[in-house]
């Protein structure tokens, strides 16, 4: 059986540790699997030598909390936890949600907001001396100067804010055990600037960094902050990627170029070390976001996609890394040895499921690329998009013993299926269960184009070919699109374009995603500069929340309720014509989930990506 890592002295004792190399720090609750990125690490370290333990969500009103464990020997980790604190306590009308899904009990209150900001500075208060880092994803989006919608402010990097001595961003395996080796091997951390994947503070700029806009003119300039994240998005290829400076006053922020991505082996090695795969003992009640992934397999990450709204790109890196078969069969094995395993797996796949396997063919060859995104606006020649590896993963997937059925639940990048046939087939045939998630997001190409998305042309290729590939099958299937309100470049007009679109090819949805412009993607600068950072050109952007409420109540239009809410919000912009246009569709045949002889797709949980 394998322990959890100590979350106090007395746990790290019973393991005859008297001190401990390295404390991580997490805002969300110590589940000891593979799928959460500080137990991730923690094991990762473990797995290396070093004496590690984890603070789960401690009260952040007091520095004793911090201090349960004792003084590290090397440094503190500090994460928000998988989130974004401020995304996970708001939702995107700023309203304080009442759940936190990766809390004992779905409770909220668990953790602070600016969740790193907090956690340094009482582990500060407790342990002056002490080095502490910051990781995970609130870092890594908030690594340079950056736009705050709670705020509704630019705020600096999170290095300066937190005032901790190194920031990581990215996965960090390789560069949280570079660090952690150096340390031990006597190096100061102030010594330490050359860590792929690394941010810290200077009096000077490296002389090969890239200037980006120093903190004084971004204060003052948004055509300055679009065109810092048009270098930030050029710089993001780690194969030619350059050192970024950021000046704040007297001191230069540099940001190290990404980590580079992991090999088959390196990401196997990461997936072999032992968890014991279940939440930490200490917890009596039920964690959500556990039971979500309990029975899903992470087969491999990063999106070559690089949809201008998702966070995944600047933080995993648009490279897809793939564990080999081996190793997804391996943990499959682990997986079937649960008591609580009946053969049912919830998903195999990653950031987007049918990329499992895809590489650039160019991607190590110094071509310096810097498309930001591989898919859009076509494809680039340069992507293996064979889905040889992807389907035979399926097939071996469920042929394995103990397994009876494996879903599909990861988001799927349609456009990239027209190049798949194998994996189409698998997928509608075996891997659906009913109703297949997918996300166009919108329909409306002008909305498309500033997404980074396929538009509604190719949509419409994909779902005649799932009704066709599902009727071959012989199976009564639909689809449920995952659409989105309010992403900058939308409009009123748009949105009543999706919602009739929507109703021409015979698809309704229950839950529309509202956007929300989380810190560091390209769409939050053109939420706050009004610019596409891409190309310069203005944007327009719905920014109250009377238009963003209306642009989602537009796609829910079949609903009473909404029904009522969109004629009296058409009427009073004076758009009778769109109203008429709607209603006309609306009195038409009953709805229905495309392909399906169901009048209702079951409410979904979240947006797939
Ligand atoms: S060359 Fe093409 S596939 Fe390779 S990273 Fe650039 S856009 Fe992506």
């Amino acid at each position: 059986m394998t322990l959890p890592l100590p979350t106090t002295l007395d746990e790290a004792r019973r393991r005859g540790w008297d001190q401990l190399d390295i404390i991580l720090v997490s805002g969300d609750a110590y589940i000891d699997h593979p799928a959460f990125g500080v137990p991730l690490l923690a094991r990762w370290l473990e797995s290396h030598g070093f004496r590690v333990g984890i603070i789960a969500q401690p009260d952040w009103r007091s520095k004793e909390p911090f201090m349960v464990l004792g003084r590290p020997r090397l440094f503190f980790g500090v994460s928000a936890g998988a989130m974004d604190s401020m995304v996970a306590h708001y939702t995107p009308l700023k309203k304080l949600r009442h759940d936190d899904a990766y809390t004992p009990g779905n409770r909220h209150g668990a953790r602070p907001n600016r969740a790193c900001i907090i956690y340094t500075s009482r582990i500060k208060e407790a342990y002056k001396e002490v080095p502490v880092v910051l990781g995970g994803i609130e870092a890594s989006l908030r690594r340079l100067a950056h736009y705050d919608f709670w705020e509704d402010k630019l705020r600096r990097s999170l290095l300066l804010d937190a005032k901790a001595d190194l920031l990581i961003y990215g996965m960090g395996e390789l560069t949280l055990l570079a660090l952690a080796q150096r340390l031990r091997d006597g190096e100061s951390i102030t010594g330490i600037r050359d860590l792929r994947g690394s941010c810290y503070l200077s009096r000077q700029a490296p002389d090969a960094a890239v200037h980006l806009p120093s903190w004084d003119q971004l204060s003052t300039d948004k055509v300055a902050f679009a065109e810092a994240h048009r270098l930030l998005e050029h710089e993001q290829n780690p194969y030619c990627g350059r050192i970024l400076a950021q000046r704040y006053g007297d001191r230069q922020l540099v940001c190290n170029p990404p980590a580079l991505p992991l090999s088959a082996k390196e990401l196997d090695a990461i997936y072999a070390v032992p968890f014991s795969r279940e939440p930490h003992p200490c917890y009596r009640e039920q964690i959500p976001a556990f039971e979500q992934i309990k029975r899903s397999i992470t087969t491999h990450r990063g999106c070559f996609g690089g949809c201008s709204f998702c966070a995944i790109t600047m933080h995993q890196g648009k490279f897809v890394q793939s564990r080999s078969l081996s190793s997804v069969q391996q943990e499959v094995g682990r997986l079937v040895e649960k008591g609580w395993f009946k053969g049912q797996i919830s998903d195999v796949g990653g950031p987007t499921a049918n990329m499992y396997g895809l590489s650039c063919h160019a991607a190590d060859r110094g071509h310096g690329c810097r498309r930001p995104s591989c898919l859009y606006p076509a494809i680039c020649q340069n992507l293996s998009c064979g889905d040889a590896q992807g389907a035979g993963l399926l097939r071996k997937v469920r042929s394995m013993a103990g397994v009876r059925q494996v879903a599909v639940s990861s988001g799927i990048r349609y456009d990239l299926l027209e190049h798949q046939p194998d994996y189409f087939r698998e997928l509608v045939s075996h891997h659906v269960g009913g109703l297949l998630k997918v996300a166009p997001e919108h329909l409306v190409s002008a909305v498309t184009a500033l997404m980074r998305k396929p538009d509604g042309a190719i949509f419409e290729r994909f779902l005649a070919r799932f009704r066709d590939e599902s009727a071959k099958a012989g199976k009564r299937q639909g689809v449920v699109p995952y659409l989105m309100a309010g992403h900058p470049g939308c409009t009123i007009e748009s949105m009543a374009e999706l919602a009739l679109a929507l109703r021409r090819l015979r698809l309704t949805v229950e839950q529309v995603q509202e956007f929300t412009p989380t810190p560091g993607t390209a769409a939050s600068c053109m939420y706050y500069t009004g610019i596409d950072p891409s190309s310069g050109k203005q944007v327009y952007v719905a920014r109250s929340d009377r238009e963003r409420r209306l642009q989602k109540a537009l796609l829910l239009c079949h609903l009473p309720d909404e029904r009522a809410q969109v004629r009296k919000a058409l009427q009073g912009l004076g758009r009778v014509d769109l109203l008429r246009r709607l209603e006309t569709l609306l009195a038409g045949a009953p709805l229905a989930v495309a392909g399906s002889s169901r009048t209702r797709p079951p409410a979904t949980a979240k947006a797939p990506r």
